[in-house]
């Protein structure tokens, strides 16, 4: 049992109740629309394999996975050649520009590790960074350009899971991305929409050029798309590894975009990748029902808020709440709102702020929580608490993020797992394309004040700082110890709840992967209670509204996949408002 694990055992874990979501996104920066189109699919079957199973965001990325499982690889051999052909065919979301979290289990061990390859803020970087004449900058303002472009941590995450889990040789995984990028592949449906919907990569000469056409309109979906650059990149990483990446002509290219912006520079420098370092953390982990769930610890969000949320509903029987009844989206929105609250004030990169982890999730803590929801009546907004152990109050900042990610689910024949969420935060990131692929703009998920309320925000900008995620991987066990699932999804902020439905949704309510992914996404984040727009669900405005709700139908765009253990093999499901399959044998 992991060292964190311990403690949370010590607090008397084995009795934690669990509960569910959300937070208020209000904010300083007025984010764009939402921008992302539901594919409106819902022709996804249940996936079924016996030996071993891949669930991405793209059949050319699942393929390339599977490749690697069929060749006798691991799930992090797998993982790897998936996230390369994500970046060409999913570049919006993810790629060596960004970051990501990854929890792994190994299953001969019987051992989960997590390793945050969240981008980092440059040295340079002081918590003023996104304020302008004492005031938050608008988030428009930042998003293209090279301010908000943290140090990238997927080369170096891909490589730090490849040395400890990985089976095949680190070349091979680079095969079939290199062959999609020189010999061809489709532009996407979904990404020309987004194309479509965006008005900066006009103004980015190299993602211009590979994204548009000469009159500027997208490439057509289904037209023939090579990256040849890329392919070079690759095979630069695929001779020298990660190091190429942080300290060779790659590290100059990304140093100099960023750098040379003419209207939005960054401070990004060459020490800035050379010193980046993935973070190798313990997996925080608390029981559910007859379940053990584990999740990232900061800096992402997302473990912390999903357990609080499942600690507060257990101890409610949901199995008695009949899914997608007002009163199922009722206790949802409530937990959600009082796990946002908190993840608020009190949650960011731990080792600049202290984060009460433990406290946050001590079942005393959570059942008094959990007394705040009631069956009939919205907490409204909810307060955050005072868990114990905390020690500095923090204010919270919060503002909404789109888009720009995605989840990768592995199990491979020997029973190891890999649930990866990674991304570039907004959809295409900075905008800035270089050697054939885009730069994230992750920093501006660090609260953009420093101060509120005359106190200091927990997610200031700092050097060397990770900005706060809501990312949150999952991987849920069994009460014999074997993993029964593994989950997670984009979405911005509103990842916890999408997670928190599916794994209530599976666990609770004994749905399959693919109906628990499907069904509609409701929750708060301690703003209004938001519906997914376009399904049944809509019909549930009225009775929560009775109830005090202040509910708002939303495009909810999540990208889960997932795997789940079914008799002796698995079964997958991938999200039908995106592209993605699952697919094993
Ligand atoms: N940047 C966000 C985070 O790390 C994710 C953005 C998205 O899901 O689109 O929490």
């Amino acid at each position: 049992m992991s060292h964190t694990a311990h403690r949370l055992a010590r607090l008397g874990f084995a009795a934690l109740l669990w509960t569910a979501l959300c937070q208020p996104l209000q904010a300083q920066t007025d984010r764009p629309a939402e921008p992302e189109p539901s594919t409106g699919r819902s022709d996804k079957v249940l996936a079924l394999a016996q030996r071993h199973m891949v669930a991405a965001a793209h059949p050319l990325a699942v393929e390339a996975g599977l490749k690697m499982l069929d060749a006798g690889g691991s799930a992090v051999d797998a993982m790897i050649a998936v996230q390369l052909v994500l970046n060409l065919v999913e570049p919006q979301a993810s790629g060596l520009g960004g970051g990501a979290f990854l929890l792994h289990y190994d299953a001969a061990r019987r051992e989960i590790r997590g390793y945050d390859g969240r981008e980092t803020a440059p040295a340079a970087a002081t918590a003023t960074l996104f304020m302008r004449e004492g005031k938050p900058m608008q988030f428009r303002d930042v998003v293209t350009g090279g301010r908000a472009v943290g140090t990238p941590g997927v080369a170096r995450l891909l490589e730090r899971a490849h040395r400890r889990h990985g089976k095949l040789p680190w070349a091979a995984l680079f095969e079939p991305a290199i062959a999609l990028a020189e010999k061809g592949y489709p532009m996407s449906p979904r990404v020309h929409q987004l194309l479509l919907r965006d008005q900066a990569i006009a103004g980015e000469a190299a993602a211009r050029k590979h994204f548009l056409d000469a009159d500027g309109t997208p490439k057509a979906a289904g037209s023939t798309m090579h990256n040849p650059e890329f392919a070079e990149t690759l095979r630069t990483l695929q001779r020298g590894g990660a190091d190429e990446f942080y300290r060779g002509g790659i590290a100059r290219d990304i140093v100099a975009a960023v750098r040379s912006h003419p209207t939005n520079p960054g401070m990004l420098a060459p020490e800035d990748l050379a010193r980046y370092e993935v973070r190798e953390v313990d997996p925080l982990c608390a029981p559910y029902r007859s379940y053990r769930v584990c999740g990232m610890p900061p800096s992402s969000s997302g473990g912390i808020a999903v357990l609080q949320m499942l600690g507060m509903l257990s101890h409610r029987d949901l199995s008695a709440v009949t899914p997608g009844s007002a009163q199922a989206i009722h206790l949802l929105a409530e937990a959600g709102r009082l796990a946002y609250a908190d993840r608020d004030r009190w949650v960011a990169d731990d080792r600049f702020v202290d984060v009460p982890v433990a406290g946050l999730l001590d079942p005393a803590y959570l059942a008094g929580r959990a007394r705040m929801i009631s069956d009939e009546r919205s907490l409204g907004r909810a307060e955050a608490g005072t868990p114990p152990g905390a020690h500095v109050a923090h204010a919270g900042d919060e503002h909404e993020e789109i888009a720009g990610t995605s989840h990768v689910a592995i199990v491979d024949a020997a029973g190891n797992a890999v649930s990866l969420t990674t991304t570039i935060e907004n959809f295409f990131g900075s905008r800035l394309m270089v050697r054939g692929f885009l730069l994230n703009n992750q920093l501006t998920d660090f609260s953009f004040n420093p101060r509120q309320d005359g106190r200091p925000a927990a997610n200031a900008v700092a050097p060397g700082k990770r900005p706060r995620s809501s990312m949150a991987p999952t991987l849920v066990f069994g009460n014999n110890g074997d993993l029964h699932l593994v989950v997670g999804s984009p979405g911005g902020s509103r990842i916890i709840n999408y997670v928190a439905k599916t794994l209530i949704a599976t666990l609770d309510w004994n749905m399959d992967i693919q109906s628990a992914i499907a069904l509609p996404n409701a929750g708060s984040r301690n703003g209004p209670t938001e519906i997914e727009r376009g399904t049944a669900y809509a019909g549930l405005a009225e009775p929560l509204r009775a109830m005090g709700h202040e509910v708002q139908l939303v495009d909810m765009t999540s990208g889960l996949h997932g795997i789940m253990r079914a008799g002796k093999g698995w079964q997958g499901g991938a999200d039908p408002r995106r592209e993605g399959i699952a697919k094993g044998r």
